[in-house]
């Protein structure tokens, strides 16, 4: 059975489509089965993952309203060694349209327990707000994973997504942790990103992963190419950062079993 994480944070452009698709290359370099889900209507993280978000046959979005199932719907990521459940604009009507259906917080985790005997890891890539597909994501998963920027604010806004999580865990998803705090974009040069890294770890303790993604252009010059850095450029800094935190990934789960 598969272990389920989301990545997210409200804020848009921390880092969680490049942690999503370069921990899922990470995790299948070392061998783990993988399906990751696109659940921003950005389709992003499919244009990601070598995938044209215009011509897939289906999304996660009809998967969602029951058109497809997910084994329909999800596709091989082509030299990228794991599967995707895509995303395109079509997604952005889900957030309305779901609040009609019946059992609709729980939309993906049916849908994911259909698969989840097939991997060893499901990523799921939330969009930047905590919606009505953000509480798909969270109802579906055992865990959430927080990237975020060591900068001045960023303690600040983290609690809105603490108390979600909070919530759902007391009311629609027992199983639901906060897994970690990634430290993503970091630059050691800059004395206030050393200081706000050494609060988050006073206030998180081991929640915060050990880990850090540094800034570094490779991973960003990667989704141009349709590729997760991991791919892209296996022997860039921070790439070998994200392949060092796909193991960290798989001691964890190995004490989550
Ligand atoms: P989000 O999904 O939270 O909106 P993204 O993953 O799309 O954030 O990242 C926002 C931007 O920052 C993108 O242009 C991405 O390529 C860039 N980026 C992300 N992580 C890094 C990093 N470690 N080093 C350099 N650029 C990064
Ligand atoms: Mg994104």
């Amino acid at each position: 059975m598969a272990k389920i994480f989301c990545v997210a944070n409200q804020k848009g452009g921390v880092g969680k489509t490049t942690t999503t698709v370069n921990l899922a290359a990470g995790l299948a370099k070392i061998g783990q089965r993988v399906l990751m889900v696109d659940l921003d209507p950005q389709g992003n993280a499919t244009m990601g993952s070598n995938l044209d978000k215009r011509a897939l046959a289906h999304t996660v979005y009809d998967v969602l309203w029951g058109e497809a199932s997910l084994s329909e719907a999800r596709q091989k990521a082509v030299d990228c060694g794991y599967d995707v459940l895509g995303a395109n604009r079509e997604l952005a009507g889900a957030e309305v349209e779901l609040v009609s259906l019946e059992n609709r917080e729980r939309r993906l985790k049916d849908a994911i327990a259909s698969v989840d005997h097939e991997y060893d890891f499901v990523l799921i890539d939330c969009p930047p707000s905590l919606n009505m597909l953000t509480l798909n994501g969270l109802c579906a998963a055992h865990g959430v994973i927080v990237p975020m920027q060591c900068e001045y604010f960023a303690l600040e806004g983290l609690s809105d997504l603490v108390n979600t999580i909070k919530q759902v865990h007391a009311n629609l998803n027992p199983q639901l942790q906060l897994i970690g705090l990634l430290r993503v974009m970091f630059d050691p040069r800059i004395t206030l990103q050393q200081q706000v890294s050494e609060q988050i770890k006073e206030h998180f303790g081991n929640k915060v992963f050990d880990a850090v993604i540094p800034r570094n252009v490779r991973l960003a010059e990667a989704p141009s190419y349709g590729l997760p850095g991991v791919v892209f450029d296996p022997s860039a800094k921070g790439s070998k950062a994200f392949i060092d935190f796909a193991g960290e990934m798989v001691a964890r789960i190995e004490k989550m079993r």
